[in-house]
């Protein structure tokens, strides 16, 4: 973590900054790039006289400079980096106590519900489900022992969209933190601590790394006092980013715009032919006009992601056509160059118990797509041919 003190960076477009946010190359040779320091600790010229570094979980320059390049992108202040989203989400849901409970998004990555449900709920951190697009359903649900909402939007697998703003001014009205998970847009397309939210999570494996080779995540906040507690939990708890990952993701970034803009006009043209398909009984998508997330979405971010969810009309087999995709891959995660589809229930939703997945929408027949930066025509043929081959006989 490190104080942001390049105010200059923050009057740069966005497609700069993923140049040049954050620390912009090495001082000390002028290489372009930050380099990776691959060491655990570091010399001091005397006891108590260290030249600003002691130890790597503790601080890394190379993890620094990533630190410093999310906290630019999300346009906050702090800046924190960790093994995966997982550990992000981990250290953030250790800031509360026994005793507390978070409202949460009714469908959210499958692994933050594991992590509530089965490691923070032991520890006597509750939550709440609540759909979270439906602000009513927040102001209900806040008592005196809620301390925070967690929200993902748009969320996983549904897409369902939340007014971040919105949600923020509730929440704020009681005193309450929001936490966004902003892995599916990520701050190219969404930033929401100008929304109004006091904590931005992702889970960098997916889009900001952006080619499926390395798990990361991160936390973002504003707040001073916020930044030091989890800083604290950061070094007490362990789960930070090697130096030779941080490079990776940085590297990852620079190119985030160019993909970004091709995952979306791809994403966009496949959700059109998906929701004009007769064969495909539902579509989610904030992108398609006809969504119902369509005008928040519109509202709070720059594009809609490329992130699509749909259901193939009853007389397809949705094994099958798992089974007969040849350029999309079958596969867990999401967010890098290639096409990926997976299936919630089975795979990156399987930790919710059945009943509540049924009851939110996520059926058996749901199919996720992410959608690559491949040729978008070739993906639509892939997408044809599987769903053809995938017809049940009569
Ligand atoms: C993948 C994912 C996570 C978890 O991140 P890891 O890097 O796999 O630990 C959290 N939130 C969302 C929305 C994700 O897609």
């Amino acid at each position: 973590m490190s104080i942001d003190v390049n105010n200059e960076t923050k009057k740069l477009g966005k497609n700069s900054i993923l140049i040049h946010g954050g620390t912009d190359g090495d001082e000390t040779t002028g290489a372009v790039n930050v380099p990776v320091y691959q060491t655990s600790t570091y010399k001091q010229d005397g006891l108590g006289k260290t030249r600003g570094w002691e130890y790597s979980r503790t601080g890394n320059p190379t993890r620094d400079a990533l630190e410093k390049l999310i906290a630019d992108l999300e346009h906050g202040k702090f800046g924190l980096a960790f093994a995966s989203g997982l550990a992000a989400i981990n250290t953030v849901l250790s800031l509360f106590k026994s005793g507390d409970k978070l409202i949460v998004s009714d469908n959210i990555y499958g692994g933050t519900f594991r992590i509530l449900d089965n490691v923070f709920k032991n520890f006597g951190i509750t939550y709440e489900i609540a759909d979270t697009s439906d602000l009513s359903s927040i102001e209900e649900k806040i008592d005196d022992s809620v301390k925070a909402v967690y929200i993902e939007s748009p969320s996983n697998p549904l897409l369902t969209v939340t007014d971040i703003a919105k949600v923020s001014q509730i929440a704020h009205k009681h005193n309450k933190l929001v936490i966004v998970d902003n892995t599916f847009l990520t701050p190219y397309l969404q930033r929401p601590l100008t929304l109004g939210a006091d904590i931005v999570v992702h889970s960098g494996t997916k889009y900001l790394g952006g080619h499926s080779d390395t798990i990361s995540g991160f936390a973002v906040v504003n707040d001073e006092e916020l930044a030091k507690r989890l800083y604290y939990l950061q070094n007490a708890i362990g789960g930070v980013l090697a130096p030779w990952d941080s490079f990776l993701i940085i590297r990852g970034i620079k190119t985030l715009g160019v993909r970004m803009d091709r995952h979306v006009e791809n994403a966009l043209k496949i959700a059109k032919w998906l929701d004009n398909n007769r064969d495909i009984k539902k579509v989610y998508y904030p992108g398609l006009k006809n969504d119902p997330g369509y005008e928040v979405q519109k509202k709070q971010a720059d594009g809609p992601g490329a992130m699509i969810s749909f259901v193939l009309d009853s007389g397809y087999d949705y094994k099958k056509f798992f089974e007969n995709l040849r350029l999309i891959t079958l596969a867990e995660s999401l967010g890098g160059v290639e096409s990926l589809v997976c299936h919630p229930a089975s795979m990156t939703h399987a930790a919710i118990p059945a009943d509540i997945r049924k009851k939110v929408g996520i059926v058996d027949e749901l199919i996720r797509l992410s959608v690559g930066i491949e040729d978008g025509d070739d993906l639509i043929s892939d997408l044809k041919q599987a769903i053809g081959a995938s017809r049940k006989e009569r």
